[in-house]
């Protein structure tokens, strides 16, 4: 069976968060009538697979099949080399309740630290997952290599951004300018591929 999804399609965004809702449409070219799990009063499932291909299908599956419509779900984050992957599917997680991405990126350069490894290489990662109801699903995963740099530079883009130079660039994603960040980025890449797989 072709997997397809066609223009006009109402699709679950499987996510609680209405500005994460909203760039899922956009980065759809807005072919589809998105609505979040958050609007329709969806469980958030726990997040216990150990990969973010793993996780965002768990989260596009439950949200479709309680929606009983298509559900599209992602999860990202940073892995580093030198501390074997870590934060990874943590990434959130290691910011605390607070969502300090100061802190966060300080645990970064301290794990590093502790450890003696001056191994900087790092990568974003952006799996995401499309599930039919009961029925299929496409998982793909976009990613974007570079290097990590301290102190974190730059107030641009979110998360672990002013620490991450992308590969052969000299400015952080939080220097670079926004569109620039996301024509390159590890979920352009992830929505590029998506894309490709379910566009006619
Ligand atoms: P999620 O929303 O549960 O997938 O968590 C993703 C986490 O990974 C975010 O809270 C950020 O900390 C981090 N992350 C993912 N993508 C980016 C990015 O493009 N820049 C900076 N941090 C990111």
């Amino acid at each position: 069976m072709a997997l397809s999804l066609p223009a006009g399609t109402r699709l679950v965004a499987a996510t609680h968060n209405p500005g994460k809702a909203r760039e899922i449409a956009v980065l759809l070219e807005d072919r589809f009538q998105v609505v979040s799990a958050g609007e329709l009063g969806l469980p958030e499932p726990a997040e216990t697979e150990s990969t973010f291909t793993g996780n965002a299908l768990l989260k596009a599956r439950a949200a479709a099949d309680r929606s009983r419509l298509p559900a599209l779900a992602d999860d990202s984050g940073l892995s580093v080399r030198g501390l074997d992957g870590a934060p990874g599917i943590y990434s959130a997680r290691w910011a605390g309740p607070d969502k300090d991405f100061g802190l966060a990126m300080r645990k970064v350069e301290e794990r590093l630290h502790e450890i003696g490894s001056d191994d900087r290489f790092a990568w974003f990662t952006c799996a995401l997952a499309l599930a039919w109801p009961d029925g299929p699903a496409v998982v793909v995963e976009g990613r974007i290599e570079g290097e990590l740099t301290f102190p974190p530079r730059g107030d641009r883009g979110f998360g672990y951004d002013p620490i991450f130079l992308p590969e052969g660039g000299r400015q952080t994603f939080g220097e670079l300018e926004p569109a620039v960040k996301d024509a390159m980025s590890h979920r352009a890449r992830a929505f590029a591929q998506l894309k490709a797989a379910l566009f006619d």
